[in-house]
């Protein structure tokens, strides 16, 4: 049985986010002088510097009360954290994280010097290339927020440990492995080697951030804020993106990394084995929560959503609307396909130009668009899947 703690919290208060963390803590049976003397991992998600209001990172204000708990237990915070594109420094300078680090005096790792980790029991990927400062660390503390995912599903506990890979290194992962399943199974492998692979093992903790989540297109700018008004926190990241799906009305069979972390032996196998503790969960239900479009295919298919052509005519496309577009290109930059290209000719209409046969369809540049100017819209045949 693994236990998840489910609490309601309607606002980012500095008090009631402090009270509802340290209850939280309890709930999951952590004793917070395990904090003392700890070099104590922070991870939120830093996608990209963005408003905090937008839901897309983590909020600096759950982020600030966690650091508080640690120092005042006696623990050294240390934030890691591994942006899409731009690099750890600009996005925090670009965020409220700017003016947390600097009063709270938080210790920024550089997440450019790495080191490998390695986990023989992986199902696929044994090797893994991670920032040096979870290997320094003797307590990684995961702080998720829970979003919606064009090509995963939703984005929570498991899939926050990504950003413990350096930068761009993210978005190749893509092109070696552009089916959701292959992905999903890279994460997992990922999820697995944090608990087992280091020599000695770490303690984690996920504490998420489901007060104000992402619903819609999310993880990026195409998202919107969606008050599910919830912290999950629990040992087992699996475990705590189940409570959040269950709270956001969603349906656990289309989140692969569920129901493929069922098939792990690191981390529960089934609903049956959550103990719930904190608010009732079924309480707490939304029925208005709404998930990313996402592709007519089951997240489950591995072939043939590998076919150049199958994919050109029946998976959503990602395509850039002149409207918002300010042709920063900061979706060329990320594109792991090497899709998308500047403007050939004055006449052209002013967006970036894609190719949409070479386009492998991660949506990492709907993800990364600041002005929200990339849309999904139907591959040409969808209509016969629909059919
Ligand atoms: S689509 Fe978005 S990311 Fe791409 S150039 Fe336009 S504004 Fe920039
Ligand atoms: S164009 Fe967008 S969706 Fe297609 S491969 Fe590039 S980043 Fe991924």
């Amino acid at each position: 049985m693994s236990t998840v703690s489910v609490l309601k919290c309607t606002e980012y208060s500095n008090d009631i986010l402090k009270q509802k963390i340290l209850e939280s803590l309890n709930n999951i049976d952590f004793d917070l002088s395990q904090f003392r003397g700890k070099r104590v991992v922070l991870k939120p998600n830093l996608l990209l510097p963005s408003k905090t209001e937008r839901a897309i990172i983590t909020h600096p204000e759950f982020f600030r009360a966690v650091a508080q708990i640690v120092k005042k237990n006696g623990g050294k915070p240390v934030l890691v954290e591994s942006p899409a594109v731009h690099s750890l420094a600009r996005t925090i300078q670009k965020t409220d994280y700017a003016e947390v680090v600097q009063t709270e005096r938080i210790e920024v790792a550089d997440p450019a010097v790495t080191e490998t980790l390695l986990f023989e029991g992986s199902k696929s990927f044994k090797n893994f290339e991670i920032s040096k400062a979870f290997f320094d660390a003797d307590i990684i503390i995961n702080l998720p927020k829970f979003k919606t995912h064009g090509l995963t599903y939703i984005t929570g506990a498991v899939k926050n440990y990504f950003g413990a890979i350096p930068g761009l290194q993210k978005s190749k992962m893509h092109i070696k492995l552009p089916a959701p399943l292959d992905f999903t199974e890279f994460l997992l492998d990922l999820y697995g080697a944090m608990l087992k692979g280091f020599e000695k093992p770490k303690t984690i903790l996920n504490l998420m951030d489901a007060i104000v989540a992402q619903e819609g297109e999310g993880p990026g700018t195409g998202g919107k804020p969606f008050p599910l008004n919830l912290i999950i926190a629990g040992q087992d990241a699996v475990a705590v993106d189940v409570a959040a799906v269950t709270a956001a009305g969603l349906d656990i069979e289309k989140a692969i990394s569920i129901i493929e972390g069922f098939t792990r032996d690191f981390c529960i196998q089934s609903e049956n084995q959550i103990k719930f503790k904190g608010d009732k969960i079924k309480k707490l239900i939304v029925t208005n929560f709404s998930p990313s479009k996402g592709t007519i295919l089951s997240n489950m298919v591995r072939w043939p959503v590998t076919s150049k052509t199958f994919r050109n005519l029946f998976i959503d496309r990602p395509v850039p609307f002149e409207e918002k577009c300010t042709l920063c290109y900061q979706c060329r930059e990320i594109c792991p396909a090497g899709a998308i290209s500047r403007q050939k000719s004055k006449g052209d209409k002013k967006v970036p130009v894609y190719n949409y046969k070479e386009c492998i369809r991660c949506y990492c540049c709907m993800e990364i668009c600041p002005e929200a100017a990339i849309q999904k819209t139907n591959g040409r045949l969808q209509w016969m899947l629909r059919l």
